[in-house]
């Protein structure tokens, strides 16, 4: 058997739990799908697309859209298969071996895995007790630790909280550093830091349109950056690495702006629904800035509430294993409908770990 390289051996790799019930609240999606007439509008372009022949390797069309709909320069926009692809191109580019990236934990799992996949040292710093950064340990640890990459998640998951744009600055005056800031929920945070990527030679702003694009089975995310920067994340990709169909339901997705808009609203209205019900039940949580909600269950019932859930046939992420974390589940914000059955059901759930 070819042994696989010895660092990677031990790895499980990323994975979220899928347990087939009817209330999916796992994953961070939209709860919509895309509407009937943007279906139908991307079957007719499909159709006359010539799929014979590769696609525009550098997507020159959507990458145009892409940077009118930021006003940017169409050179500052790279693209790629979801934002996973894109954090896992970053760190080809600029991490790497007797590389280091700096994180600040709890924050999205992916920066570890790719800085493990890359051999790019990863560097783990503790948010404090509110999953909140100092200003202070921030710069202390950055002194002490040099990273080549710096990755900042606004609004962060799992917490759901925004970074403060402070902190993030005050890093992105380190030109030798490359600021990363995750806004894969960014649309409903009270910041964006596309300022600072126009203003800064060495921060880049990571977006997606896996959530209120209802597109997560599309793989489309972007990156917007100075020019320098995003060439050499073109140079450094696969040819070819975005496919026609894709390249075309971005641009169509693009032209359907206020179904976006319409998708927002109905998330940040469930958001406060569920945080509404969480008040009624006495359920602590961290009031988020995103499409998710982090919260409490009772001490030491982190893994019995996320059973009893799943019972219920509604599934939510079970966060209480991770560092940190410990009896925290993450739920993400659906319809209106799914939302009640999640806090019909936690209401349930409670009752029963309670007698
Ligand atoms: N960044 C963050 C913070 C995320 O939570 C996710 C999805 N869970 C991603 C990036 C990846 O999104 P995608 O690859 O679907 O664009």
């Amino acid at each position: 058997m070819p042994s696989m390289r010895r660092d990677l051996s031990l790895f499980e790799g990323y994975h979220s739990p899928q347990v087939d019930v009817e209330v999916r609240l796992n994953t961070n999606e939209s709860p919509l799908r895309p509407s009937e007439e943007y279906c139908r509008e991307l079957a007719e372009a499909v159709e006359k697309l010539e799929l014979n022949r590769y696609p525009d390797r550098t997507a020159v069309d959507l990458r145009n859209a892409l940077a009118a709909f930021h006003h940017v320069d169409p050179a500052e926009v790279f693209i790629a298969n979801g934002s996973n692809e894109v954090i896992s191109t970053l760190l080809l580019a600029y991490g790497g071996p007797s590389r280091r990236a700096m994180t600040f934990e709890p924050t999205y799992a992916m920066y570890a895995q790719v800085a493990k996949i890359t051999s790019t040292e990863l560097i783990e710093i503790d948010r404090d007790s509110d999953f909140g950064l100092d200003m202070f340990e921030v710069l202390e640890a950055y002194r002490d630790h040099r990273p080549d990459i710096v990755f900042f998640c606004s609004p962060n998951n799992p917490t759901g909280l925004d970074e403060d744009p402070e902190i993030i600055r005050a890093l992105a005056r380190n030109l030798d550093s490359l600021i990363i800031v995750d806004e894969a929920y960014g649309q409903f945070a009270s910041f964006d830091a596309l300022g600072l990527a126009s203003s800064h030679a060495n921060v880049v702003v990571l977006k997606t349109f896996s959530k209120v694009w209802s597109l997560a089975g599309l793989r489309l995310g972007y990156l917007i950056g100075p020019k320098e920067i995003i060439g050499n994340l073109w140079a450094t990709c696969l040819p070819y690495h975005i496919d026609s169909i894709k390249q075309v339901a971005g641009l169509l997705a693009l032209g359907r702006l206020d179904e976006m808009q319409a998708t927002i609203d109905l998330i940040v209205s469930g958001r406060k629904q569920i945080e509404a019900g969480f008040d009624g039940l006495g359920v602590s949580y961290w009031r988020s800035s995103a499409n998710f909600v982090l919260f409490k269950a009772p001490k030491g019932k982190g893994d019995d509430l996320w059973k009893e859930l799943v019972d219920r046939s509604v599934l939510v992420r079970n966060c209480s294993g991770w560092p940190r974390l410990s009896d925290c589940l993450r739920v993400t914000v659906g319809t209106e409908d799914e939302n009640d059955r999640f806090l019909k059901a936690l209401s349930e759930s409670l009752s029963q770990l309670r007698s």
